[in-house]
């Protein structure tokens, strides 16, 4: 059985169709990844997902942990843990009265939560902030407090909006490690994030989303392997450009950003000769990653 199914869901605001006949299915104990530039319509998958927003009239069907959603979405949601992007953390409490609070409203008991808290405190690395005011934790701890939040009904299945957006790297690497013990615990995790590193490091599978509709799917090395060319040469300095203009054929594809040619290429050989005996000009090899493939699907152009 899978923990969420999904299949031809639509969603509308207005004329505008956000979520285009989207199907999805995680089985037990994976990592899967939604990746998308803002506004792909990966948060609203959530929402509905979680049966917080309803889907279109003729939207198809949603099972989260067997049980119809939005029909017994709130049965379902008992099950589920979940880490929102933005934390709504209660200012006004300490670390150990938020997760109290959660866990009451979940319905555990007193003497349950008095178990569960100080496990998930330290599970979360705050076991000495325990009465720590909300605002007095940093960014980083604030997100593990709300994962340890979403951890309360020791939930079989996880949804992650962007656990790491915002954090520095060693804040995010706490997470991943957090997130791995999870997963060797059997969680099933469903996460979106903009990071293409965490999509590589945590997800068994993944899909690339825009305009609503799921672009491309498979593993990381899946899609790396089906998407680019093994080979990338990015190229910097003034004589990029006619570089490129002169040389590019050497690679099966050249793209510029900026100041930057990015050479994606099959054989590696003739670039790296090329490009050692001409002057003025620096570059970096480095093999093709899943950076590379979330580009050359959504563009390389600005999304607000
Ligand atoms: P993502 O999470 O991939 O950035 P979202 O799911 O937040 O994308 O948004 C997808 C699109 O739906 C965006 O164009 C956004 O403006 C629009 N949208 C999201 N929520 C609402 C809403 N409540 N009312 C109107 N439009 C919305």
């Amino acid at each position: 059985m899978f923990h969420l199914q999904v299949q031809n869901l639509r969603k509308s605001y207005g004329e505008c169709e956000v979520v285009r006949g989207l199907a999805l299915a995680l089985a037990p104990g994976e990592c899967f990844g939604l990746l998308g530039p803002n506004g792909a319509g990966k948060t609203t998958t959530l929402r509905l997902c979680l049966g917080l927003t309803d889907p279109d009239a003729d939207s198809g069907a949603i099972t989260l942990l067997g049980l119809p959603v939005p029909a017994r979405a709130r049965e379902a949601r008992l099950k589920v843990g979940v880490v929102p992007q933005v934390d709504n953390l209660d200012p006004d409490f300490s670390a150990y009265e938020n997760l109290y609070t959660y866990g009451r409203y979940f319905g555990l008991s007193r003497h349950a939560l008095v178990k569960r808290i100080p496990e998930l405190l330290e599970f979360a690395g705050l076991g000495a902030r325990a009465d720590s005011k909300i605002q007095t934790l940093s960014g980083g701890m604030k997100r593990r407090l709300a994962l340890a939040r979403g951890l309360i009904n020791d939930p079989d299945l996880l949804f992650l909006d962007e656990p790491t957006t915002g954090l520095d790297p060693q804040a995010r690497h706490l997470i991943w490690q957090g997130l791995q013990r999870l997963l060797k615990l059997g969680k099933t995790i469903l996460l979106t994030t903009h990071f293409m590193d965490e999509a590589e490091r945590l997800c068994d599978r993944l899909s690339v989303m825009d305009h609503g509709r799921i672009i491309a799917s498979g593993s990381p090395r899946e899609l790396i392997a089906a998407q680019i060319e093994p080979h990338v040469f990015e190229i910097y300095g003034d004589t990029a450009q006619d570089w490129a203009r002169q040389h590019g054929w050497l690679a099966q594809r050249c793209e510029q950003s900026g100041e930057t040619v990015f050479c994606y290429a099959r054989d590696a050989a003739p670039l790296l000769k090329n490009l050692e005996t001409y002057e003025g000009l620096r570059y970096q090899h480095r093999p093709a990653n899943l950076e590379d493939v979330f580009l050359k699907l959504t563009g390389r152009e600005l999304r607000d």
